[in-house]
């Protein structure tokens, strides 16, 4: 165990001399760029993120973070609240998702411990917060509690007053139980779940103090156990928190394993961090632009979550929230495809194989554990938005050259049985809709099938994607001809009178009245205006259905020069969605939410990727900051982070599944992508500064480009791409 520490940390270390060169003048590493507060000043009306500062390892099966609403609600913390109930182990992907396997624990000083009673002043100026350590003074019981992560667990540092009653909280939360509580430790479980469950779900947790405790009490009414001592003034007290999805004795044995003390944990959580973000090393002197890239970085490393945990016998293995039995290999979960499949897996299968390769080992056990890919899964299928966009993940992978420790031939299965078959449970699983999209080549508006042109035009991309898979694999043309076909049905939805994509009822007739600006309806989240544009794999296609590139131009600059008018009748009230589109000054474009956040680059397919430079640069100076509103929407999952990080690279993938990439604008001087396989892309843009907007050329490896596309062959070979920026005038 020590051994393989030590040798992690030359590891480590070696990875870190890349990314932080002592000639670059910097002190910083990657993580110390990282404000994890970003987008945690959110409201149920207005996101600007609806984050949490997720203290924990990245793509950790848990994750940790301060709470500040009461036990159960979605937004766990918020930057505007003054009040602290306790540090709690979350499994949140969004509030809109909610938390499973949540517990918490509380340092206290004095009597009332609920989580009202409990709760203690706290200020931002007291606080610190970093992906791998988290500190807070709480005011009310003269407490700084202090939290780094550890593989299935955490370790925990009270620095208490001089006290008789220098106590700590577990919170159980409802229906959950402790069990043992003697001397050192604590054990128990939690309950808590909103869905994607088995029956026999526990998330069982084991806590150990390093100071005996001699204070015990339980209140089984409230899920509570209060443990603690005496202490004098600035006695620091250590607790080592482990917890298991499995047994009660697999959280034990996790706890066993976290053999180090508190510094040792942060410092470990510390390099594992720089090593990750240090794949990505930014030589530019641009510290907003630093921290708002590695902030977002950040979040794009979180999730997918990893639910595995390590056995007695050394094997990988992880409890199924699908049968709920235990099985061997990862599971990954706490992601919507319908939002990440746009570019959060362009970024992992490119600068993270070896976690991507992880991935789909997990794709292929969600299949043979409940039958389908998942489509929104946190932790067992949920049903959540639209789409069959596991099958762009899937694609995309094989076809990025990912292989690992499953068999494709499973994933191919997997991706044409979810083409035709819906989840008995979770109707967003699989494809609602597709005995008529099988026979029509669309779902239709008129059905009772909800938001339905957004389905069909996902599952046109979607059967594009398992057509290219196909095709990788050596299938038949016999076997492939229906999605070949089938990936053209976007034009099934082309509204010629209006030149935008619309709802078609099931006698072939467009649904009128219509309305560009109508969210919701036909579509999910978006109006038409956002939607039409989700031909991700044939954007010549559409061109030619708008009459030409003229009016395809015109299309996309529409949508900007249209005022942030919007019909919201759908939903009944003004959807956040909806808000954040109407006051960021960019028109109809709503960069807040997904459907739209590829268009920009559709520029790239006119003779005016120009606009796609000049809008690029814009949505990263207005709408995205390292601020506590740093995001202009819900962040979801790593989706709208790797947008920026993409996008400060200069490269977006538009379709994840063609392995291509719209060239934009870079953001910094000078980027090296440290790859796995000891290959290194480096991307300058020596006059790069905050006025430059349009690129007059770019080169690669010293050979001038002529299109604005690259390909991620190109890229995996390693490659030096030189831009040429300066201020269109
Ligand atoms: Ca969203």
């Amino acid at each position: 165990m020590k051994a393989i520490r030590f040798i992690s940390a030359i590891l480590f270390a070696s990875a870190l001399c890349l990314s932080c060169k002592e000639d670059s003048g910097r002190y910083f590493q990657p993580v110390d760029y990282v404000n994890t507060l970003v987008g945690t000043q959110s409201t149920y009306q207005m996101s600007t993120g609806n984050t949490y500062p997720a203290v924990g390892l990245p793509w950790g099966k848990d994750f940790w973070s301060p709470q500040t609403g009461k036990n159960g609600d979605g937004w766990m913390y918020t930057y505007d609240a003054t009040h602290i109930r306790g540090l709690k182990q979350t499994h949140q992907p969004s509030p809109w998702i909610n938390d499973y396997g949540e517990f918490s624990i509380m340092p206290v000083t004095k009597r009332g411990f609920s989580e009202d009673e409990r709760a203690s002043w706290f200020s931002h100026k007291g606080e610190k917060a970093t992906p791998y350590y988290y500190s807070v003074y709480l005011a009310d019981h003269d407490v700084l509690a202090e939290i780094s992560p550890v593989k299935d667990g955490a370790t925990l540092r009270f620095t208490y007053p001089e006290r008789d009653t220098s106590w700590f909280v577990v919170d159980a939360y409802k229906g959950g139980e402790i069990v043992s509580f003697d001397e050192n430790s604590i054990v128990g479980y939690t309950v808590m779940n909103h869905g994607g469950v088995s029956d026999n779900f526990k998330m069982w947790f084991a806590i150990r103090s390093e100071k005996p405790l001699t204070f015990k009490q339980i209140d089984p009414e409230n899920s509570l156990a209060i443990a603690g001592f005496g202490t004098h003034k600035g006695e620091k007290v250590g607790l080592t928190v482990a917890s298991s999805f499995i047994s009660k004795e697999q959280a034990l044995l996790n706890l066993e394993r976290i053999d180090c003390g508190f510094e040792e944990a942060k410092n470990a959580a510390r390099d594992r961090w720089n090593e990750v973000l240090g794949r990505i090393e930014v030589n530019d002197n641009d510290i907003d632009h630093l921290r708002t890239f590695y902030s977002c970085l950040y979040r794009s490393v979180l999730f997918p979550r990893d639910l595995a945990e390590i056995d007695a016998s050394g094997k990988t293995v992880h409890y199924s929230p699908h049968d709920g039995k235990v099985h061997e290999g990862h599971l990954f979960t706490d992601t919507g495809f319908w939002d990440t499949f746009r570019c959060l897996f362009a970024l992992m299968d490119l600068v993270y194989p070896e976690k991507a390769a992880e991935v789909q080992e997990g794709l292929v056990n969600t299949w043979k554990e409940s039958g389908f890919l998942p489509e929104w899964a946190s932790p067992g299928h949920r049903r959540c938005m639209v789409g069959n966009n596991s099958a762009s993940v899937v694609a995309e992978a094989y076809l990025k050259g990912i292989r690992g420790n499953y068999n494709p031939e499973d994933l191919w299965k997997a991706v044409t049985f979810g083409a035709h078959n819906v989840h008995p449970k979770v109707s967003s699983t699989g494809r609602l809709g597709h005995e008529y999209y099988d026979s029509l080549g669309y779902v239709p508006c008129d059905v009772g099938i909800k938001e339905s042109a957004a389905r069909t035009l996902e599952y046109a991309y979607d059967d594009w994607c398992i057509w290219q898979f196909g095709k990788a694999l050596g299938k038949s043309e016999e076997e492939l001809a229906h999605y070949k076909k089938a990936s053209e049905n976007y034009r099934n939805l082309f509204f010629d009178k209006y030149r935008l994509m619309a709802g078609r009822r099931l006698d072939g007739t467009f649904a009128e009245p219509f309305s560009p600006l109508k969210w919701g309806g036909d579509f999910t989240e978006g109006n038409s205006l956002h939607y039409t544009w989700s031909v991700f794999h044939n954007p010549d296609g559409l061109k030619e259905l708008m009459g030409g590139e003229e009016n395809f131009i015109a299309m996309l600059d529409s949508v900007f020069n249209i005022p942030p008018l919007f019909d919201d009748s759908y939903y009944g009230h003004t959807i956040h969605e909806i808000r954040e589109m109407q006051t960021m000054n960019m028109g109809n474009y709503a960069h807040g939410n997904q459907p739209v956040q590829h268009m920009i680059y559709l520029y790239d397919w006119t003779s005016q990727p120009w606009k796609a430079q000049m809008r690029v640069r814009e949505v990263m100076d207005r709408l995205y900051s390292a601020t506590p509103d740093g995001y202009c929407g819900d962040e979801d999952n790593g989706q709208t982070s790797a947008w920026y990080v993409f996008s400060a690279l200069g490269f977006y993938p538009v379709c994840p599944a063609s392995c291509e990439y719209a060239l934009g604008i870079p953001l910094f001087k000078e980027v090296t992508i440290h790859l796995p396989s000891g290959k290194d892309i480096t991307i300058s843009a020596p006059g790069n500064d905050r006025s430059t907007d349009y690129v007059r050329s770019v080169k690669m490896n010293g050979h001038r480009l002529k299109g604005s596309f690259i390909t991620h062959e190109d890229l995996l070979d390693g490659a030096r791409l030189n831009f040429t920026v300066s201020k269109r005038n």
